[in-house]
């Protein structure tokens, strides 16, 4: 069956769309997305979406269909970002221009309270909260500079995001929801040095400005049997997964013990101090509809996903994720 795309818009491509062919299949191969060929057409899969190039005597055009409006804005500006750097224009059928950036949705901090010695969880509360409660696991957090009146990025008339700089500029950290209703939302920010995001968390007051983007970046495996491996950001995701996952589900955590919270009783819960020598030690054999989801630094991701190709894992059995670093 295939999925419902609702919405669409159309951009009409400038001259010298030649290069565009290759420049998605050059995205799609970095992003490891599917990619859909016929001799007039190519078609990008991402995000539940379609961005289809389509190159038939009509002139060059992108297509684009999405399950929500939001992310025809995301596709405009993942597109036209890509179309820019080929010196090629993109004349879209409408375009937002002006409106917040597709996506992003203005909350007032409720809360912020100590969770656990390493956690800090935050309450917000916004008209748009529920959005961030289902589907995707992830947001990306806007915090405006301090002092500093908000500014947020907006969509320009080619359908860019144009982000605020300079003295302007918010800082961007990725989070998870860890808990949502109603009009208010949740997120654990683990605490270490040198974070912006803690020293925001801080000072934070109730009725403080921020924004958050999405959801995005992954929701919950799908599998029979599913192994789960990660560091203390991974923790509010490992957490969401335990509790939605449909199948059977292990998972190691590298945490300090005084920070597993609830998971110190959840019998699926194993603590450990090195994530690579836990990967290592999973007996991954024998089940055939598995999935292995891995986040935490980037060098230790990296060397998961070395890893787990070298035992014979499928890449689309796997996920290896830079949670920082
Ligand atoms: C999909 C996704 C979901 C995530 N969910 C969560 C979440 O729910 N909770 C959470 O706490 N984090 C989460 N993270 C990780 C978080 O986005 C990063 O840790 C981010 O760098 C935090 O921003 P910051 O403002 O603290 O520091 P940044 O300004 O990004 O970085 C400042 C310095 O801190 C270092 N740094 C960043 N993280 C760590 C760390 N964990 N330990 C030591 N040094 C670090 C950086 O390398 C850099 O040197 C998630 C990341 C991803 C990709």
């Amino acid at each position: 069956m295939f999925p419902i795309r609702p919405y669409r818009s159309i951009g009409t491509l400038g001259p010298a769309s030649g290069a565009v062919a290759a420049a998605l299949k050059a995205r799609a191969a970095a992003w490891e997305l599917e990619l859909v060929e016929t001799p007039d057409s190519l078609t990008l899969l991402v995000w539940g979406c379609a961005m289809t190039l389509f190159t038939d005597g009509h002139g060059a055009r992108l297509e684009l269909d999405a399950p929500e409006k939001r992310l025809i804005g995301t596709l405009q500006d993942t597109a036209a970002t890509l179309l820019d750097e080929l010196g090629v224009t993109v004349d879209w059928d409408r375009v937002d221009a002006g409106a917040l950036a597709p996506g992003l949705a203005l909350m007032r901090v409720v809360s912020v309270a100590s969770r656990t010695p390493g956690f800090i969880r935050v309450r917000l509360a916004g008209e748009e909260a529920g959005r961030f409660g289902t589907g995707a696991l992830h947001f990306r957090l806007l915090l405006p500079p301090e002092g500093r009146a908000p500014q947020w990025p907006r969509v320009a008339p080619n359908g860019r995001t144009v982000w605020p700089e300079g003295a302007d500029a918010p800082h961007r950290a990725v989070y998870t929801t860890a808990a949502q209703q109603d009009d208010w939302l949740e997120f654990d920010i683990f605490r270490h040095a040198g974070s912006p995001t803690c020293d925001w968390a801080d000072r934070a007051r109730p009725g403080d400005p921020v924004g958050i983007i999405g959801p995005g970046g992954g929701g919950i495996p799908n599998a029979a049997r599913l192994w789960l491996f990660g560091d203390e950001t991974a923790l509010p995701a490992i957490a969401r997964i335990l509790t939605e996952a449909p199948g059977r589900v292990s998972a190691s955590l590298c945490c300090r013990p005084e920070d597993m919270g609830a998971l110190a009783q959840d019998p699926r819960v194993t603590r450990c101090d090195d994530l690579l020598a836990a990967l290592d030690a999973a007996d991954l054999a024998g089940a055939p509809d598995r999935h292995i989801w891995f986040a935490g630094p980037a060098e230790a991701a990296r060397a998961a996903r070395q890893r787990l190709l070298a035992r014979a894992c499928d890449k689309r059995e796997f996920i290896a994720a830079a949670y920082w670093g």
